[in-house]
């Protein structure tokens, strides 16, 4: 092959490229994972969460809401089992939601010893009944995923090359993707980079390796680069490559919390983008000729 043909095919590059988290950008997934936390719970804590427990009062719908809120920190599903638990006693306790948002890290591990219980264990459990779900009874499971106004017709528009870049496994975002959102994207789809875990590590990874191909080898091709999760974005721009060439967004409408919208907006190179403007970017309006 010529260098002349390598140079004449860069130059031909799309304008723009778009990595996309999944969960809490594309889609809001946040009422299966804690639907899967309730039946998961009840399996395996079945004292704790029976109906009889849950049906007193509101709890149940106490405990919803109290997941909604905490949703922010959550970075593998097993944990909205762990974050259920410590909920339960008082879902409205303001002690309780703030110990889980402010010092997850340090909570998680200590509820976990204190009750006897192991992250993989439980983790083994959650996607158990997950994958049951998804199987056994998929359309209530697609149900409770539910794609952010615009999205899905913003990406069947989109003339831009579109990856997504997601701590969730490649089957599950590939079900769902073509189940809720239209798009094919097989599981070992190139466009796909899946279980990234932890993000802040492997989503920076799978960056370096999208900047490298050949989609984005023109230095005129913008890199888009959107994650709901500001401590990902926080550890993308801290290397130096990724912060020369991707542009870094934090989803406003996604699963974080009003201090690190505000940080967000006080951090240079990244930019807050609410859901109008992604989806505008994503698929521009036709300009007036
Ligand atoms: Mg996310």
């Amino acid at each position: 092959m010529s260098a002349g043909l390598v140079v004449l095919y860069a130059g031909a590059g799309p304008s723009d490229v778009f990595v996309l988290d999944f969960d809490g950008v594309v889609v809001d997934s946040e009422p299966e994972i804690t639907a899967s936390a309730f039946e998961a719970a009840a399996l395996h804590w079945p004292d704790l969460f029976s109906d009889s427990v849950l049906d007193v009062g509101n709890r149940k719908a106490q405990l919803r809401e109290a997941m909604r809120t905490v949703r922010p920190v959550l970075v593998r599903g097993f944990e909205s089992m762990v974050m259920l638990r410590m909920l339960l006693r008082d879902p409205r306790c303001p002690a309780t939601r703030d110990a889980i948002l402010n010092r997850w890290s340090e909570e998680l591990p200590r509820s976990l010893s204190y009750w006897g219980e192991s992250a993989d264990e439980l983790t083994q459990i959650f996607e158990a009944v997950r994958n049951d779900w998804m199987n056994s009874r998929t359309e209530s499971w697609m149900a409770l995923q539910v794609p952010y106004d615009g999205v899905t017709s913003a990406l069947a528009a989109t003339p831009f090359p579109v990856f997504i870049a997601s701590s969730k496994a490649a089957h599950r975002v590939s079900a769902l993707s073509s189940a809720v959102l239209g798009l094919e994207l097989p599981p070992d789809s190139p466009r796909l980079f899946a279980s990234l875990l932890p993000p802040e590590e492997k989503k920076a990874e799978a960056l370096r390796i999208i900047a490298r191909q050949q989609v984005c080898a023109s230095p005129a091709t913008r890199l888009h680069f959107v994650d709901d999760r500001l401590d990902t974005l926080l550890a993308v721009r801290q290397v130096p490559e990724l912060a020369a060439r991707w542009n870094l967004y934090l989803a406003d409408w996604g699963y974080n919390t009003a201090e690190e919208r505000a940080a967000a907006a006080r951090e240079p190179g990244i930019r807050l983008l609410q859901l109008q403007d992604f989806n505008g970017m994503l698929a521009p309006p036709p300009r007036a000729s």
